[in-house]
Formats: structure tokens, sequence, C-alpha cells
């Protein structure tokens, strides 16, 4: 089964500055099938983040085309975006954006309470899928602590469980292993990467790592806003 997960075409995001405008992305065109990865490497400014905030729909293109799931976002009200991106997109931050004080199983159901598509799920359903992925990311046990009391690669592991919660089309990872030391970082990258065959997700990462880009089933390069191939 080879379903696209998300595709941008054309996209150009231009930002009016006073100093002139600045073509952070410039007609750029790629797609990921569902069960398999992309990481997006560049230099710093080269637009990565601008990507991302795309793929995740908090931005909309200056020019062409977001879809995510099969749902043409450009067509979309603010609203209805709001609701793709909840259902749609699973999003992992460098810095994690998780709650402190709250448990491991409290920041995975925070989606059960926000995506729409997960409204009629019960809440113990939903506390029960939460400890499922809490499983797989191996920290079952840490379910019930504060992620304020917990290490970096822990933290991380959380903030994959939380992105998985509403079954996502794609997953999209800004740096997610950049707050982490070489080991810790090698061991989220893995979970990450597995994350393809085991949730039918699509995952696009983006790093400056090359070690953690060499996991993806394809790499993208970004030069001043331009997209292209790298062969592996
Ligand atoms: P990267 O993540 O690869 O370091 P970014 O996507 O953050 O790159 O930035 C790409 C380019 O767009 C850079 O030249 C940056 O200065 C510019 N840029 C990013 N965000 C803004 C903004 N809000 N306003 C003006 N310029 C921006
Ligand atoms: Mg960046």
């Amino acid at each position: 089964m080879s379903e696209t997960a998300i595709e941008v075409a054309e996209v150009s995001v231009t930002f009016e500055t006073p100093a002139g405008p600045v073509h952070a992305l410039r007609e750029v065109s790629f797609r990921c099938q569902r069960g398999s990865s992309v990481a997006v490497i560049g230099r710093s400014g080269s637009g990565k983040s601008t990507l991302m905030s795309v793929l995740s729909l908090l931005r909309r293109p200056t020019a062409g085309t977001v879809q995510v799931g099969g749902v043409d976002a450009s067509t979309l009200s603010d609203r209805e975006t709001a609701r793709v991106r909840a259902e749609q997109v699973g999003v992992i931050f460098q810095s994690f954006h998780l709650e402190p004080t709250l448990s491991a199983r409290e920041n995975v159901t925070l989606p059960w309470r926000f995506a729409p598509g997960m409204a009629g799920m019960p809440r113990r359903a939903a506390a029960a899928r939460a400890d499922d992925l809490l499983a797989d990311l191996g920290i079952a046990d840490l379910r019930h602590r504060p992620v304020a009391a917990m290490s970096g690669g822990q933290r991380q592991r959380v903030a994959i469980a939380r992105a998985l919660m509403a079954q996502p089309a794609v997953i999209v990872a800004d740096e997610p292993t950049g707050n982490l030391d070489e080991e810790t970082a090698d061991a989220v990258a893995r979970v990450l990467f597995d994350l393809p065959q085991q949730h039918n997700s699509a995952v696009v990462v983006v790093t400056h790592d090359p070690e953690i880009a060499r996991r993806a089933d394809r790499t993208v390069e970004l030069t001043h806003g331009v997209a292209s191939e790298v062969a592996s």
C-alpha cells in the first residue's frame, strides 16, 4: 500500500521585511507516502523550519499547495485547517513542547481533548491508548511521572507518543534530537524511523545531523529555499 500522506507542490514562502522580500522557500515540491520517511537537511537559514511550519499547516504558503491525508489544505478555512492539523499531523519539536507538570499519560492524551475526531472516544479508551503508545516507546513505567522529572530522551519519547495519539497521516519533526546527547539521540532516532512501519504514518524529519538523515528512506536538501533530492 503506498498512499500519499503528505504532498507539497510548488510551495513558495516569501517574508516581506523592511529590507525587502526574503524568499524562504522557492517552488518546493515533494511527497511522502504512508509507511516511509524523508529527512530534510540544509544549512541554517535554508528554509527547513519554514518548510516544517508549512507541512504542519501552521503557515499558509505564499504560493503552491499542501495536501495532507488526501485533503488539499489550500482550499480550507482556518477552522477546517485546524481540524485537519489536529487529526492528520503529529508534530515533534526540538524542545519537546510538553506540559511539564502533567504526567506522561496526561500529555499523551492531550490530543484526545482537542482533536475533534477523537471526541467520541471514552476517557478510559484514551488512557489505554496512551498507555499502549508509552509501552511501545519503552516508557510504560513512567506513565504517571510528571514530565518535569524526566530526562531529555524520555521527554522526547512522550512527545512521540503524543504525536501518534490521533493516528495522524504524517509525523513532522523539527530537529527532534537537537537537545539530546549523542547516544540518546541515536536511540530516539531509531524509534522515530521505526514509526512508518509500525504506525503506517509518513515521517518527515528536519535534521542537520547526517547520522540521523542516513536512517531516512530519502533525503531532501534545501539550499536557499530550493529543494533537491539527495541520491542515497
Ligand atoms: P532554517 O530552519 O533552515 O534555519 P528558516 O526556515 O528558519 O531556516 O529561515 C529561512 C529564511 O527565512 C531565513 O533567511 C530566515 O531569516 C527567514 N525567515 C524565517 N522566518 C522569518 C520571518 N518570520 N520573517 C522574516 N524572515 C524570516
Ligand atoms: Mg530551523
